[in-house]
């Protein structure tokens, strides 16, 4: 690899895409980006990036924040759990590090909700350390590069990945090394028709010799997604609604939701005001919301019951499913 780090390293000063987080070193930001840009594209993760920050400038911020206020910012992201484990992180610098963002990659990987590739990515992006920050455009260039038959999402491929690159990577300057690499895979050597001709690593890319682009990454066989039927109760009095806030744990930790029914509930009486249907990772949920006249049939789950004025109730942290149902009823 090391004849071509140089075209590579040249490729990515001349194509790379100005963002604002490659124009920082600062941990924090860096971090927030890494950690937002986890869940949605680049396009769309800048305004949440700007909002995260405006409203947790420092790292106190986030650490002193209320979940509500962090959970509010981070709506429509998915994977509520991440921004707690923000907070969590937030609150081990102030106590263990003494406020000061962890400098090297073994502290850094302590911090809750932290894996080895945001490690990695802080690491060199902030520190000029050098290791290689391995994320998903990652492992799909390399295993095409080398012709890996491992599949990418086996902890076996990450660990030889990790090592390798290790080793390559250029320590004068790791933070661009990683910045290209992860660049190449999302701009370059794309999923689908990759642009090997113009690719900085095609005089040594095993996968474009043998025109075997399309047999890499090899894949694991996906795991089947369950279904998941929710019937959900809008229980109204003088212009308050009733909601539920989740558990902390598990999915939708901590959002606000309408309440759910229990399984007993003679559903055949009910009026359904809605229905939807809603993809996660591995559940395909249908939801219904019925309109119930009394509070007495909602399931021993639902905690945290709540009265909510109509007008306020766009102040709660939901999660995606719950705004569809909030947008259709007109209330956002
Ligand atoms: S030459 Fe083609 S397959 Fe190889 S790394 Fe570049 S874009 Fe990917």
């Amino acid at each position: 690899m090391q004849r071509v780090i140089p075209k590579l390293l040249t490729w990515y000063s001349e194509n790379y895409r100005q963002l604002p987080w490659r124009e920082t070193q600062n941990p924090y930001h860096i971090w927030v980006s890494e950690i937002i840009l986890q869940q949605t594209r680049v396009d769309q993760g800048l305004s949440y990036y700007y909002r995260f920050l405006d409203k947790f400038p420092e790292i106190h911020d986030l650490a002193h924040a209320s979940e509500a206020e962090i959970l509010k910012v981070w709506q429509g992201l998915g994977y509520y759990a991440r921004a707690r484990n923000m907070q969590k992180a937030a609150k081990m610098i102030l106590s263990t590090f003494n406020g000061v963002f962890p400098l090297n990659y073994t502290e850094i990987l302590q911090l809750p909700g932290v894996g080895n590739y945001t490690a990695a990515a802080i690491a060199s992006f902030a520190f000029k350390l050098p290791v290689a920050a391995i994320d998903g455009n990652v492992k799909r260039v390399i295993s095409r590069f080398i012709g890996i038959d491992t599949p990418i999402d086996k902890m076996a491929f990450l660990k030889s990945t990790q090592q390798y690159l290790n080793e390559q990577i250029p320590r004068t300057n790791p933070d661009i090394f990683n910045q290209a690499m992860i660049e190449l895979g999302a701009m370059v050597c794309t999923p689908t028709q990759p642009k090997c001709l113009s690719c900085a690593l095609l005089d040594e890319c095993y996968a474009a010799r043998e025109a075997k682009q399309n047999l890499y990454p090899v894949v694991a066989k996906k795991q089947k997604a369950t279904n998941w039927t929710i019937n959900y109760a809008l229980v109204e009095n003088a212009g308050e609604i009733l909601l539920s806030k989740r558990e902390s744990k598990g999915i939708w930790g901590g959002l606000h939701e309408f309440p759910q029914l229990s399984e007993k509930y003679p559903l055949e009486k009910e009026k359904k005001i809605a229905e939807f249907e809603h993809k996660l990772s591995h559940k395909n949920i249908t939801a219904h919301l019925f309109k119930i006249d009394s509070d007495s049939h909602l399931s021993l789950e639902n905690k945290d019951l709540v009265w909510v004025k109509l007008e306020n109730i766009n102040f709660f942290p939901m999660h995606k499913l719950m705004l569809k149902f909030v947008e259709y009823l007109g209330w956002k």
